[in-house]
């Protein structure tokens, strides 16, 4: 399959440079799209022959559900059974990175929710996310745009690194915002809600519209190997790069000691902080902003995990991030890509 390429400038476009998109996804074929947290690879949702494609391009297991993309939140009325809590959410954090997930009507097949009754929905606040979902007129299934297991793709060529050749077009609409895909939660009550996947949209705001926000535990725990998960794709390894990564976690002083002794035995990359790097050696590092700045850390994670594929090493070091704000989704996409393996340096009392 020849894959088409569009570059579309997301400040200044009409609905004419979106046509051809539009018209792949009616007639049941793909497009990769941006959106503020990561590239989607799209399909009518509607129609299960998309959503196989979707599952087969991605290299996906079936069993885990797409989210469905509509353009306004009152357009999942007839795909989902909503409820108050529901447009309370959308009235705070849509369009935006939240994805809700309800009990599903008849109208999407279940193809697409990996078997399940029930159905994630998400409105993109992205202009060309929303836009392309508005004149397809169906709603858009759009798991993250990257092979199965590999880190989401946050630009158009990270995009067409996985899927030149596996999809009809790609539209090249710059950076992702936000760089992690959308917080999950499901409604399990009138009042209650419980978070599956921690991103953009914290728990703290959450708590601010809902009285009972619950964690899932899934959300920083290893899944037991016969668990099944609330949320399908929690039991797949996921986020990694080929290397084998492990997080350093403790004391800054001893991680800083630790990375610079990896450095010394050489043939590694760290993934380091802004106030680490003249520390360390140049050779090897990828600098992912301030220790800080989860916002922009968030934004670079993936290009980072991807990168470091690309440079000469055999192992990955990250740091550890705590649990906090934002924080509670890089540890949970960290975390998955390192397949938990955590260190914690102590220094040797012998050596000075
Ligand atoms: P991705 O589309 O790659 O961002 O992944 C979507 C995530 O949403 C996966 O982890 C799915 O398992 C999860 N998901 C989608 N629909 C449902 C659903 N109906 N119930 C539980 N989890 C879901
Ligand atoms: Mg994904």
């Amino acid at each position: 399959m020849k894959t088409s390429l569009f570059a579309v400038d997301p400040e200044k476009f009409t609905d004419r440079d979106l046509d051809t998109a539009a018209k792949i996804i009616r007639s049941g074929g793909l497009v990769v799209f941006p959106t503020e947290t990561v590239y989607g690879i799209g399909g009518d949702a509607t129609n299960s022959r998309s959503a196989e494609r979707i599952y087969a391009a991605k290299g996906r297991p079936s069993d885990n559900p797409l989210i469905i993309h509509v353009a306004d939140p009152a357009d999942a009325e007839p795909y989902a059974v909503t409820c108050p809590l529901y447009y309370r959410l959308a009235k705070h954090f849509m369009p935006g990175p939240l994805t809700v997930i309800m009990p599903k009507k008849d109208t999407i097949p279940l193809t697409v929710t990996g078997g399940l009754d029930s159905v994630a929905v998400r409105c993109p606040s992205h202009p060309i996310a929303n836009a392309l979902i508005r004149l397809s007129g169906v709603p858009i299934a759009a798991p993250s745009a990257n092979i199965s297991g590999r880190p989401s793709a946050t630009c158009a060529a990270h995009a067409l690194h996985d899927f030149d050749g596996r999809v009809d077009a790609i539209i090249d609409g710059g950076e992702s915002r936000f760089g992690m895909e959308s917080t999950i939660v499901k409604i399990t009550g009138e009042d209650s809600l419980i978070l599956l996947r921690p991103g953009a949209v914290t728990f703290d705001a959450l708590c601010c519209v809902c009285s009972d926000v619950t964690v899932s535990e899934t959300v920083t725990r290893m899944l037991r190997e016969d668990e099944r998960p609330i949320c399908p794709g929690m039991k797949y390894r996921h986020y990694a790069p080929e290397k084998p990564l492990a997080l350093v976690g403790g004391d800054p002083d001893e991680r800083l000691r630790f990375f610079r002794q990896k450095q010394q035995e050489g043939n590694c990359i760290i993934i380091c902080y802004d106030e680490q790097v003249r520390f360390l050696s140049p050779d090897g590092i990828i600098n992912i902003g301030s220790a800080a700045d989860p916002e922009r850390q968030g934004h670079l994670l993936f290009s980072a995990l991807r990168l470091s594929d690309e440079l000469p090493g055999d192992a990955v070091y990250a740091n550890l991030p705590d649990t906090e704000g934002l924080g509670l989704a890089l540890y949970n996409r960290l975390i998955r890509a390192a397949a938990h393996t955590v260190i914690y340096p102590r220094r040797d009392p012998s050596v000075n």
